[in-house]
């Protein structure tokens, strides 16, 4: 392809998203394409000569868009909102079109400078304290499989150097709540604790690990011979954005004594809500973690993907993440970030820039309105649900989340027949292509799950997910 139809192709597809964009709405919000249909449409063979792309580029309606769900509609309220920006696709496509690899700071030393600067501002955004230092990485689950990394290799005075945990007589215990997400126990497992040595704390009546139970736990493990290693606090977990206590939790760190045992923060969705300073209280004690992370490519608008991983001691992180051979040095070492060294693949894209358009685009105020916008639509709906004697609202709505399910009189108490019930209202739903919600379990109840947040959602389409609901509840 030359510069010239690079340029031609270039704008129709920047006419093509633009377009896309203004007709979503219109759209079922999820996909309804059978397995294998999108498949069906494509050769078997590769193309054997080229020049097949205009073509194909036209027929983007018809070869793509009906395997897509659309996770920027308006009546998306399923999993988590996780909003592309305008901004952040205009990010993109320049990363794209630099072309850069970010290992070294020489390898594009712009890459690794705006990093700095944006993960700065974030850092600021969400009111940590400067000793605070950040780097971008993929997803939440690869910064807390770095976290659970680096909490081992301190338990371990580098094991990684010597036998690995192969060597070590006594095993190390990694804490996390019953309700933590699926990757901080694949991150333990992967990082080769052993599922033997993971304790999944019980939660409290709003789902919150509880702490008591933790300190429990841990000095059973000491009694036991164990060495307790790191603990997990969920900010906003993933079913219902419970809030962890992190300062009874740092408590409890602090009675094994300084640096013993390593606490991660995972506030994927929730981290964003700091940007509000009416938020903060609800991870009060996150300055004694080690290590926190937050997804600005869930509720914040850099589009996925983009993690913010953020660490007290760099230079811990260097040290167990760090390979040093000779083709990778440089006569800068010493005197830059080479973020290479702060994450596990060694090649890294240039992420920062969608951050960085992002943020000058709509700015920490108009960011700041648009999350209490979606606050306030979270609390409008939990009023609705409260105020109606047929539902039955299962966690308290600290954020944007509200978790609920359906009990008409005729299934009070009967669970198999709720769960079927729920089960089918979220089929409905979720058939009509009208909106898009997660049924989920809590606690063996069966549940509704609504997630607000999308940047498109406003209060009519919150007001017709209400609507919907009823009339898929009693129909
Ligand atoms: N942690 C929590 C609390 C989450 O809700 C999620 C995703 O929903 C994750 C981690 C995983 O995020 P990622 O897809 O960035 O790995």
């Amino acid at each position: 392809m030359d510069a010239a139809t690079f340029r031609k192709l270039g704008h129709e597809m920047v006419e093509w998203v633009a377009a896309y964009r203004e007709g979503m709405e219109r759209l079922p919000v999820r996909s309804s394409v059978r397995p294998g249909e999108i498949r069906a449409r494509f050769a078997v063979e590769p193309p054997r000569a080229g020049g097949g792309l205009p073509s194909a580029l036209a027929r983007l309606d018809e070869l793509v868009l009906p395997g897509i769900t659309h996770w920027n509609h308006p009546s998306f309220f399923a999993y988590f909102p996780s909003n592309t920006s305008y901004a952040s696709i205009l990010g993109d496509l320049v990363a794209a079109g630099l072309g850069a690899q970010g290992m070294s700071w020489q390898t594009s030393p712009a890459a690794t400078e705006i990093e700095e600067v944006v993960m700065d501002w974030l850092r600021q955004m969400v009111g940590l304290a400067p000793e605070w230092k950040g780097v971008v990485h993929d997803t939440a689950s690869t910064a807390t499989l770095c976290a659970l990394l680096c909490a081992r290799e301190r338990a371990s005075s580098f094991s990684q150097n010597r036998a690995g945990l192969q060597g070590i007589a006594a095993p190390l215990t990694v804490y996390l709540s019953s309700q933590a997400h699926s990757s901080v126990e694949k991150a333990a497992l992967l990082a080769g604790f052993g599922r033997e040595n993971l304790r999944f704390i019980d939660t409290d009546e709003v789902h919150a690990l509880r702490a008591d139970l933790l300190e429990q736990a841990i000095a059973a493990d000491l009694v036991a011979g164990c060495r307790p290693c790191a603990i997990v606090a969920t900010i906003g977990t993933t079913g219902t954005t419970a809030i962890d206590p992190l300062e009874s939790i740092a408590a409890t760190v602090d009675l094994a004594g300084p640096d013993t045992i390593w606490l991660h923060v995972d506030a994927a969705l929730a981290g964003t809500a700091m940007v509000l300073p009416e938020c903060r209280p609800l991870w009060t004690g996150v300055e004694r973690a080690d290590s926190l992370v937050f997804n600005p490519h869930k509720w914040m608008g850099a589009g996925f993907d983009l993690s913010a991983y953020y660490v007290r001691d760099p230079e811990h992180l260097i040290r167990v993440m760090s390979t040093n051979p000779t083709y990778l040095r440089t006569a800068e070492d010493g005197a830059v970030t080479n973020y290479r060294d702060w994450q596990i693949p060694l090649g890294r894209r240039f992420r920062a820039l969608k951050l960085w358009f992002f943020l000058l685009d709509v700015g920490v105020e108009g960011l700041q309105a648009r999350l209490r916008r979606d606050l306030a639509n979270a609390q409008w709906l939990k009023e609705q649900f409260d105020a109606a004697p047929d539902w039955e609202r299962l966690a308290p709505v600290p954020l944007q989340t509200v978790c609920v399910r359906h009990v008409p009189q005729n299934l009070a108490g009967d669970e198999p027949a709720l769960t079927a019930h729920n089960r089918e209202i979220a089929r409905r739903i979720n058939d009509s292509g009208a909106a898009y919600l997660t049924p989920s379990e809590l606690k063996g109840r069966q549940m509704l799950r609504l997630s607000i947040g999308a940047e498109t959602t406003e209060r009519r389409h919150v007001e017709a997910l209400w609507f919907a609901l009823q009339a898929a509840a009693g129909g």
